[in-house]
């Protein structure tokens, strides 16, 4: 098996203090940087990054926080950075989404040109974990994604923060009925 992690969004405007701040975000940050800096598991660890220059619809004045959000992750600003203690040297790949549209998945993201999917494949991925912010949206697309490009897929349910803590059991759900295994990190 050829494990990679993918670490999904987690950057200052999901984070507390941000603009569109996710209750548990940094403490993510916080966990996935001491799971960095130890030996782990992954032969590759990377990131996406919601990176908005003008995505229409997506952003409101008046969001209803299921389809529109409050202005966030604008490339070039700190709010679309990695939060610390992450860095994008951390990674050995970041995959930037959501240009000029919505997108939850980073399955639509690239680096570089490449797709996540193509990336993944060309290295023999095919087994992924997912962390990240936030388990309702963009690691639950994430996550779909990634078993319908054949991955075996877990959840790291204690590195990721949700925007619906109320609904996390529904998506929970169907992540599990999708086939995605719910996990934890190990860490302690
Ligand atoms: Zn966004």
């Amino acid at each position: 098996m050829i494990k990679a992690l993918i670490v999904v969004d987690v950057q200052n405007d999901f984070c507390e203090g941000g603009s569109l701040a996710v209750v548990g975000g940094a403490g993510v940050a916080s966990r996935l940087g001491k799971l960095l800096a130890v030996p782990h598991r992954y032969d590759h660890v990377v990131a996406t990054r919601d990176h908005h220059i003008d995505p229409g619809s997506h952003f409101s004045d008046t969001p209803d926080f299921v389809d529109s959000w409050p202005v966030h992750c604008v490339a070039g600003t700190p709010g679309a950075e990695l939060h610390a203690p992450l860095s994008e040297a951390d990674f050995e790949a970041v995959f930037d989404k959501g240009e000029y549209a919505a997108a939850y998945s980073g399955f639509e993201g690239t680096c570089a040109g490449v797709g996540l999917g193509q990336w993944l494949a060309e290295r023999g991925v095919d087994q992924v974990d997912v962390a990240g912010i936030a388990t309702d949206y963009c690691v639950r697309a994430t996550a779909l994604d990634a078993v319908k490009a054949g991955l075996d897929v877990r959840v790291l349910l204690d590195l990721t923060a949700a925007v619906t803590p109320q609904r996390l059991d529904l998506v929970l759900d169907e992540l599990a009925d999708a086939g995605v295994a719910l996990a934890g990190s190990g860490l302690a």
